[in-house]
């Protein structure tokens, strides 16, 4: 599963199919799921970059799979329901969804609140990153380096997502590890330099002497953008 898919929770099946097609089209890999059950299972065993969660399933309360959620997985939670309740959508916030959307929704708000859990840059600065002969396409995991596009592992995507945000300053190891790995991990410096030199071997002309991905010693990573 790449950053880009989407776990699709609702039991009714013609919203459900109609998710799909709309995700599907607009690029993103997703998988549904019916109850909460369904849904848990799915997380234990892939890595989604949204979670679109029914607050009325057949099985448990939606909020009841956002709490037993949080220990098995990182995925951003963006509540689709119909219960419009201010004190649903608090306590649906309060167990750690990212964000709400009431039912009937636009599927033109909907996308763009998908976009954000994401955080798939805006495209000004995609075109800023443009701009130093580097792109990367985040939604499809791809890096175009002077025309010629390579394809990006998860990490990879993110690594870069995460510089490109940055605009070209320093993003520290720490905050590189967090970032990717999440809080708590065992993930160290090594791990952050692994994924560096990755990354350089399939965007840098030359790796030894690298354009785009700068190492700054002891701090951390940036962007040269220029
Ligand atoms: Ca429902």
């Amino acid at each position: 599963m790449s950053a880009a898919s989407i776990l699709i929770v609702e039991d009714e099946e013609q919203l459900q199919r109609m998710l799909r097609s709309a995700l599907t089209q607009a690029g993103y890999m997703v998988v549904t799921a019916k109850s909460g059950l369904e849904a848990l299972e799915q997380l234990v065993r892939n890595e989604f970059g949204v979670v679109l969660l029914d607050l009325g399933l057949p099985d448990m309360d939606g909020k009841e799979v956002i709490a037993q959620a949080r220990s098995i997985s990182r995925a951003p939670f963006l509540v689709v329901s119909a219960r419009g309740s201010e004190r649903e959508k608090i306590a649906a916030l309060d167990l750690g969804a990212n964000d709400y959307v009431a039912k009937p929704f636009d599927m033109g708000e909907l996308m763009a609140r998908i976009r954000v859990a994401l955080r798939i840059p805006q495209p000004a600065s995609a075109s800023k990153a443009a701009a130093g002969g580097l792109h990367v396409d985040v939604a499809v995991r791809r890096a175009t380096v002077d025309g010629a596009s390579v394809r990006l592992s998860r990490k990879e995507t993110e690594l870069l997502a995460l510089l490109m945000d940055a605009r070209g300053e320093v993003v520290t190891h720490d905050a590189i590890i967090e970032a990717i790995w999440g809080r708590g991990t065992e993930a160290d410096f090594m791990n952050v330099r692994v994924l560096a030199w990755q990354v350089r071997r399939k965007i840098e002309p030359d790796a030894a002497a690298p354009r785009f991905l700068i190492a700054e010693a002891g701090l951390g990573y940036r962007l040269s953008l220029d």
